[in-house]
């Protein structure tokens, strides 16, 4: 039997299928949105649809933009040469936050995933050939996730972007800052003794 209103539970249904989001979060969301002024559900109806309505994906990299091209594809300054492969927006958009990348993004829109049949195809890979063509690349730096998917999709494209006169690369993966080596899983001291470097002064 359905505790709250139908209405109301229309809604904690409708929440709870957005990702992180159980149960009992939807119904709190629910609750507070009902609780209060309805100035907060209409706006944020509003930005639910105009979200929906203008943000596309940029012809060129992929990524989430309401222009028609991004302002990083628009830069010219970022076009130095470097182009970083990433799994989602939100890769590139925590790479963009660090301010550490000055050069251009392409955003594949996930990983290979043969057992769930996800192949090349289903991945904007096609598009990256073409921009390869097409722009003055450098360097690709694959900084797609340490999972066995993004190994795998890292492995993929090394292959089938080693025959051209590029500069291929793939982000260190280690033990991260303030870490502690006595609770590193074997894997992560595998990667980090296999990416490791000499120090520069
Ligand atoms: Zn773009």
């Amino acid at each position: 039997m359905e505790v709250y209103p139908p209405s109301l539970e229309k809604l904690i249904k409708q929440l709870s299928r957005l990702p992180g989001i159980g149960q009992k979060s939807a119904t709190r969301v629910a609750l507070y949105l009902l609780n209060s002024r309805s100035e907060l559900a209409e706006g944020l109806a509003k930005s639910l649809m105009e979200v929906k309505e203008k943000i596309r994906f940029c012809p060129v990299c992929f990524n989430f933009t309401d222009d028609e091209i991004c302002p990083i594809c628009r830069d010219t300054s970022r076009a130095n040469g470097a182009l970083c492969i990433v799994e989602g927006p939100g890769d590139q958009l925590a790479i963009e936050e660090s301010g550490i990348f000055k050069g251009r993004y392409h955003v594949l829109h996930g990983v290979l995933s043969p057992l769930d049949g996800i192949g090349p195809e289903n991945l904007r890979i096609g598009e990256l050939l073409a921009r390869l063509e097409k722009e003055d690349i450098k360097e690709v730096i694959i900084a797609t996730n340490p999972t066995a998917q993004g190994e795998t999709t890292a492995s993929y494209l090394a292959d089938l972007l080693a025959k051209k006169d590029i500069k291929i690369t793939r982000i260190a993966f280690g033990v991260p800052m303030g870490g502690d080596l006595k609770y590193m899983d074997s894997m992560t001291l595998r990667h980090s003794f296999k990416s490791r470097m000499p120090i520069t002064s």
